[in-house]
């Protein structure tokens, strides 16, 4: 295989997303297994899906600060189906300075402990309240199984903490950010994702309720790309998390958590992608446009070039690249940038100087279908549309994909068949009985009970029993 080719999308999935991480520089294996490093290119993808978060939490009212890497053993042990979901996957430091620590420190997996023992403090009355704190920082989690992006011992997050003095309000706020969640993953990054409930069985390890966002990645697989959680009183009562109320009596908090990760990137990557490589969304893409001069002859060269720096300067709003390497070929900077994903590439050659023209190479139509030949005039006004078509493109793609491959079998071995290579939409009693039956059957699992219901109710498709609710089956990442 060459630098600059990977392998086939539809016959070896697995393997064509770990070389697209590694050949668009996205990210790259660690010393330590299971680690990542971050390269530029991946990160400022994840820059940009910070902005795109950030500036909606802060619309709603949240707040970013900073709490420890290091959380003491004991906190964790508060409460105690968050220590019995996390304690396989811990990192544990017993030694620190080159002496034995009298308590171990756990690298954080998440911050709910540290944070509701500092709310402790802070909260005394309800005017104190709501709570709204959000924290962008790592944590580590330790995997057996990894895979770049989506699946590592140590990744970067965001994890929102808030608390509030009722249970309504607690629960509107968990639902607002699933739904900031969706609006991000549907107009940024043209993921088509579903909100909706994880079952008891699939909920965060302490929480009351879990909401998740689901997106179906190229290969059918769901992918839980961001997540949202009541946490009832949980965590108020481990760590005493009391107010005074208006009639001066101690009451519990209510808190909520909500994350998203560099999974996210993965998202990206297993949505958009295709045999050339990345596809990146126009509003997340590092680079939206780069622009190829193409010339021959040194008096060409110079012509062309005045052109393109006439271009670039006229595109300035816009995130631009102009590759004059003059070491490598044309087509190698086509595949090259392909490889990257950069949704719009301009070419400007000795001919687009005589005709006043340049030429479009959209990213997500390879080939002829995506190519068009357009005036310098209002090239600005010209590129904006072009990147909105690809934007709007992009999602439509994947929804269709989606729709296409998710089914409403008519029995349980019609399920079996489905979700082989697709989702299940399906009548479920809610029974975690029948749930482990299919994962034990099929390896699929409840990925969400989705908050759109259809109208009426059915028989659950594994046990026929009287069912009020659709769920959505589906093998996972
Ligand atoms: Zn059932």
């Amino acid at each position: 295989m060459s630098k600059d080719t990977l392998p086939s999308r539809s016959e070896n999935f697995s393997e064509w997303y770990n070389q697209i991480v590694l050949k668009a520089e996205l990210a790259d294996y660690a010393p330590v297994r299971g680690c990542m490093v971050v390269r530029p290119y991946g990160w400022t993808l994840w820059e940009n899906i910070q902005a795109g978060l950030d500036r909606r939490f802060k619309e709603t009212g949240h707040v970013n600060a900073a709490f420890p890497l290091f959380i003491p053993m004991s906190f964790l042990e508060k409460e105690k189906a968050h220590v019995e979901g996390f304690s396989p996957e811990l990192a544990v430091v017993t030694v620190g300075g080159g002496e034995q620590l009298e308590e171990p420190l756990v690298v954080r997996p998440t911050s709910e402990t540290i944070i509701g023992y500092m709310y402790a403090k802070w909260i005394k009355s309800y005017r104190d309240l709501p709570v709204l704190i959000n924290q962008w920082g790592n944590v580590v989690r330790w995997e057996m199984r990894t895979k770049l992006f989506l699946r590592t011992l140590e990744f970067y997050w965001q994890e929102g903490h808030t608390a509030h003095a009722t249970a309504e309000e607690a629960d509107e706020e968990t639902l607002q950010m699933l739904n900031v969640y969706a609006d991000f993953a549907i107009n940024d990054a043209a993921v088509p994702v579903i909100p909706g409930l994880k079952s008891e069985r699939e909920k965060f390890a302490g929480a009351v309720r879990s909401y998740t966002i689901e997106g179906m990645m190229g290969d059918t697989r769901a992918l839980q790309s961001g997540t949202s959680h009541f946490l009832g009183q949980n965590f108020a009562k481990a760590f005493d998390i009391q107010y005074l109320d208006w009639n001066n009596e101690l009451q519990y908090v209510w808190t909520t958590s909500w994350g998203l990760s560099t999974r996210f990137v993965g998202a990206i990557i297993m949505t958009h992608g295709d045999d050339k490589g990345l596809i990146l969304p126009p509003k997340l893409a590092p680079t939206q446009v780069v622009i190829v001069p193409i010339y021959k002859s040194d008096e060409e060269k110079s012509k062309v070039l005045a052109v393109v720096e006439r271009v670039r300067s006229e595109l300035n709003e816009f995130r631009v690249h102009v590759d004059d390497r003059s070491e490598v070929t044309p087509g190698y900077k086509f595949n090259d940038w392909e490889m990257r994903g950069v949704p719009l590439r301009i070419e400007i050659g000795p001919r687009d100087v005589q005709n006043n023209s340049v030429a479009f190479a959209r990213r997500d139509k390879p080939g002829r279908e995506g190519k068009s030949f357009v005036s310098q005039d209002q090239l600005r006004e010209q590129v904006d549309e072009a990147l909105k078509t690809i934007q709007a493109a992009l999602y439509e793609r994947a929804l269709a994909f989606r729709e296409a491959n998710t089914h409403d079998p008519k029995d349980y071995e019609e399920l079996k068949e489905v979700v082989k290579n697709g989702w299940a939409f399906s009548w479920w009693c809610g029974s975690e009985e029948c749930e482990l039956k299919v994962k034990e059957d099929t390896k699929a699992t409840t990925r969400c009970i989705p908050l759109d219901q259809p109208e009426g109710e059915g028989l659950c498709v594994v046990c026929n029993q009287p069912a009020t609710q659709k769920v959505y089956f589906a093998r996972a990442y």
